[in-house]
């Protein structure tokens, strides 16, 4: 349906996949507009000192759809690598090998804390206590209080910002993949050979970081004919007729500006600054929801340090309390490079508030830090770094505080309202998904749109799919 006009806000998997498959299947003409520089967003990779590197840890998890799997495949070709998962998390003075496997965990894990932990199960096989509402209770009445105060807490306050209590249930239901004692016994077990299920305990990874799969996506919907920027910023979405499409997208480049006229706006950009940006501008009361809602942000931190290899892990995560990172990266394991020789740079990731004393710290502050809290874990970096810089992330992941789901619910709800306006993606739908799910979305947001007409009823039923999407590690 070349008639159909579709402008695309954000260059993330969400957006490049929309484009591509728009293009794929004919159905529109296609404009995607990406403020950054590169296209992938929080999922994309940059180059630097010899290396492609990640905005912090990433990886496909093999739950991906087989057939969004089956694209990437056939995309990337040679370049997408299966590989083992080799990490490690730090707890109570030990490192655990992670994914959890069983004789490791027996000659690691602290005894006072496996005691505690199997106490716990057996208290709750005997009387499960009531799950509540919130971060704190439900993982607590799940998982017992020994997991909980040595390992999901502390990592939570860090992530979130907030103290469990808090979070909303929903942050544990969504995020923690193993929601229950029994689902972590099994997800161990599941380590031990024979007893393993296909694609337990590997991820895919691009030779190239991460954002090859975006910008893979990307040129293949350059190719089938859509136009794709990076440099332009969406700066108003104006109804022509005053209350509907065709909508006038006005976005900036420097000191460029352009006017963009569109059937269909498909917007993957924060929800909250869709909102502000409409014209009809939406209710007071909408806008002052979306000011109730808010996303976390993250400094990463790239050290650069003249070795070929810091150590044979991919990733150390870090839960607890005396650490300020919350994971550490080393990109050349992930897709078992050995170049560039005599280098090697690895990635902190520090969740702060866009704005906060941790936001504005000098990359000398940054870099010390990132040293001090290595050299706690013991493992300190062998000399110091050759070099050391930062990314800031402004939106790194949505907060879930206790009550979000009103005002969440509200903003949402008017943004469904809004004709020709679609609003998904990881940031859109305020969910804290995966790349998977967010290629997910695009793909049936695709689908829904027939003929020119987007089958509102049949997106209804996909997004009850999306509330069920369980975010992996
Ligand atoms: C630290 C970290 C680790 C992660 N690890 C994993 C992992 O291991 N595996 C996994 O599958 N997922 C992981 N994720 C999640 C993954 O990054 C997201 O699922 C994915 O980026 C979501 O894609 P998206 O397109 O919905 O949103 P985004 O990637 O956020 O893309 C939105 C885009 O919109 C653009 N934009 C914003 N405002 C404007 C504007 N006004 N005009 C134009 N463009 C605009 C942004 O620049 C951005 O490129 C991780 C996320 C983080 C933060």
């Amino acid at each position: 349906m070349p008639d159909t006009r579709v402008v695309i806000l954000g260059g993330g998997p969400a957006g490049v996949g929309a484009a591509y498959q728009l293009r794929r299947h004919r159905k529109a003409e296609v404009v995607l507009l990406e403020r950054g520089d590169h296209f992938g967003g929080n999922a994309g990779s940059f180059e630097r000192a010899g290396q492609r590197l990640d905005y912090g840890s990433h990886r496909l998890h093999p739950a991906s759809d087989p057939a969004i799997l089956a694209d990437v495949q056939r995309l990337l070709g040679d370049e997408l690598l299966d590989r083992p998962r080799h990490g490690r998390i730090r707890l109570l003075g030990q490192w655990i090998h992670f994914p959890l496997k069983p004789v490791d965990l027996l000659l690691r894990l602290d005894k006072s804390f496996a005691l505690g932990s199997l106490r716990d199960a057996v208290r709750k096989a005997v009387a499960k206590p009531d799950e509540g509402d919130t971060f704190a209770s439900v993982l607590e009445a799940n998982l017992g209080t020994t997991i909980c105060e040595h390992f999901y807490f502390p990592y939570a306050v860090k992530l979130w910002g907030h103290e469990p209590a808090a979070l909303s249930g929903i942050q544990a239901r969504k995020r923690v993949s193993a929601g229950n004692f029994l689902k972590l016994i099994q997800k161990v077990l599941g380590q031990v050979p024979g007893l393993k299920k296909p694609g337990a305990g590997r991820f895919f990874y691009p030779r190239r970081g991460f954002g090859a799969i975006s910008e893979a996506y990307a040129e293949a919907a350059r190719e089938a004919g859509a136009d794709l920027r990076t440099g332009w910023t969406m700066t108003r979405v104006e109804s022509a007729n005053g209350s509907g499409p065709p909508w006038r997208v006005t976005a900036e480049a420097g000191d460029r500006s352009e006017t963009f006229e569109a059937d269909h706006v498909w917007s993957t950009i924060p929800v909250t600054v869709l909102a502000k940006s409409l014209d009809p501008a939406p209710p007071a009361e909408v806008l002052e929801a979306a000011g109730r809602i808010g996303y976390r942000s993250m400094i990463l931190i790239y050290a650069r340090l003249g070795v070929d290899q810091f150590t044979e892990f991919d990733a150390h995560y870090f839960p607890g309390a005396d650490t300020r990172i919350t994971r550490m990266s080393e990109p050349k394991n992930y897709a078992a490079l050995r170049e560039p020789a005599g280098s090697t740079v690895l990635c902190a990731e520090l969740p702060c508030q866009a704005g906060d004393e941790v936001w504005s710290m000098s990359d000398e502050e940054l870099g010390e830090l990132f040293a001090r809290d290595v050299a706690g874990a013991g493992i300190p970096f062998p000399a110091p770094p050759v070099e050391v810089w930062t990314r800031r992330l402004p939106q790194a992941y949505p907060v879930y505080l206790m009550g979000y789901e009103e005002p969440f619910e509200r903003l949402d709800r008017w943004v469904d309202g809004v004709p020709g306006v679609l609003s998904y993606g990881r940031q859109g739908l305020f969910a804290h998904d995966n790349t998977h799910h967010a290629l997910a979305m695009a793909y049936r947001a695709v689908e829904c749109l027939d003929g020119g007409e987007f089958d509102a009823a049949a997106w209804a039923r996909h997004r009850e799919e999306f509330a069920r999407h369980v975010v992996e590690d």
